[in-house]
């Protein structure tokens, strides 16, 4: 079966999944919407619900976690802990034919994973993580269901390997599932599929033509595409023990893009590359820049990345002001040399848009957020959530600023994106197109 760009390849429900702790209380631990008055499970008082509904959906699930909670309380198992022990209670209670999911013609169950036992082995940090692990799984879980430990460590690894993080509307991390289908695709850095959720549900999605259902057709994108080639070899490694060898890991060219500069004429917006002892311009070739120019270019660069590392953990405690200094201070220090889609620097732009937003300047968040969305499209390419999700970030910007021909310009274009990267029936939709009714009403009362 072929795909068109924006077809539906796979809707995947997850085997297990978990809200993670950060967002408990804000989100149902069951459908994973953000909920005003969510109400607790009066039994282990650690889950939330938005209604009996959900609480009921959830119960099947939660049932055996909840007697764990509530014996091991005070005590609270991490986030990774519950996903393991959710699996392990599958493992014991699942029947025929919810033991499978089906994908055109083949079927997958936890069996197929991929748990590279032999590699981890090898990996002192993940082996440590394990054995870590291991010991709380036995203090959570009841003795009935301990596995051995080669059983344990074979569950250990499956789910390392191929568990997704769920996202939010917004593309932020709320919870980790495990899809047997969506599972057995694999990751290129130019990927011809994408992955958005509507709640814990996940959905394939094609962003280009795709000729046939398989694993050398469908590709996804298992990290950030914002970042060099360097760093998506070095996480993908780490994580998923493979060594990249996708077209865009190949491409040289495209790699010297991620740390580029301005050029040095200034009629000329395109980036500069280093390349050995010559800077090189997209558009007017080789260009002179003293010597000297190639330290400042690492030192602001590497600026970048440590400032990057410490609004991080800023964000984590909503300290938007601070981020919001912290970025200002490096964007003033870099503006004039780095290039707008070296990705170093464009994250720090990332978060100083995301503080902006949160500190209400929205003028300054509108200036950075056309600056970010060149260099998104650049880096993820126009059919990625990502992409979408910006441009209706900066079009709500620009309608309140009423600079309405241009918002509308912006959230069609969003509209468009949406289309490709999401599902007719999700809430982003809903929310492009109110926005996009508000702008053409405004504008035609003008
Ligand atoms: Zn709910
Ligand atoms: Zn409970
Ligand atoms: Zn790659
Ligand atoms: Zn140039």
């Amino acid at each position: 079966m072929a795909f068109k760009k924006g077809d539906l390849i796979l809707k995947s429900e997850p085997y297990a999944y978990v809200l993670c702790s950060e967002f408990r209380g804000l989100y149902c631990d069951h459908c994973l919407k953000k909920h005003q008055e969510l109400h607790k499970c009066t039994q282990c008082l650690f889950s939330f619900y938005c209604n009996k509904n959900c609480q009921k959906s959830a119960w099947l699930d939660h049932k055996q976690e909840c007697l764990n909670l509530k014996r091991r309380r005070p005590a609270r198992p991490t986030d990774f802990v519950r996903l393991i022990a959710r699996i392990i209670y599958k493992l014991k209670t699942l029947t025929l034919p919810d033991k499978y999911e089906e994908i055109g013609n083949i079927k997958r169950g936890f069996e197929d994973l991929m748990s590279h036992v032999e590699l981890i082995k090898n990996d002192p940090l993940r082996l440590n993580q394990y054995h870590v692990i291991s010991k709380l799984i036995a203090d959570f879980v009841t003795p009935d269901v301990l596995p051995s430990n080669q059983e344990l460590f074979e569950i250990f690894g499956k789910i390392t390997i191929n568990s997704y993080s769920i996202c939010d509307i917004e593309m932020v991390n709320i919870g980790v599932g495990l899809y047997l289908g969506a599972s057995m695709f694999d990751h290129s850095c130019r990927p011809t599929a994408t992955i958005v959720f509507e709640g814990p549900t996940l959905f394939l999605k094609a962003v280009v033509g795709i000729s046939q259902l398989s694993t050398t057709k469908v590709f996804i994108s298992y990290l950030d595409l914002l970042a060099s080639t360097y760093e998506r070899k070095r996480d993908l490694k780490a994580q998923y023990y493979f060594d990249c060898m996708c077209a865009t890991c190949k491409d040289e060219e495209k790699d010297l893009i991620t740390s580029s500069i301005l050029c040095p004429n200034t009629n000329c917006s395109q980036p500069t590359v280093m390349k050995k002892d010559s800077f090189l311009c997209i558009e007017c070739g080789e260009v002179k820049l003293e010597k000297t120019k190639q330290q400042e270019i690492s030192e602001l660069i590497e600026n970048c990345k440590k400032v990057n590392e410490e609004m991080m953990q800023l964000q984590k405690l909503n300290k938007y002001q601070e981020i919001y200094d912290k970025a200002d201070d490096s964007i003033q220090k870099a503006k004039s040399v780095l290039h707008i889609f070296n990705v170093h620097y464009v994250r720090v732009l990332d978060f100083a848009f995301d503080a902006c937003i949160n500190l209400s300047k929205w003028e300054t968040a509108c200036n950075l957020g056309k600056q970010i969305l060149k260099s998104y499209r650049y880096h993820y390419g126009n059919s990625h959530p990502n992409y979408g999700i910006h441009l209706l970030k900066l079009g709500k910007i620009l309608l309140y600023l009423e600079k309405l021909l241009e918002a509308e310009h912006i959230l069609l274009e969003a509209s468009t994106v949406i289309k490709i990267t999401h599902t007719p029936t999700h809430q982003l939709h809903t929310i492009c197109h109110e926005l996009l009714s508000q702008c053409q009403m405004e504008l035609q009362l003008k």
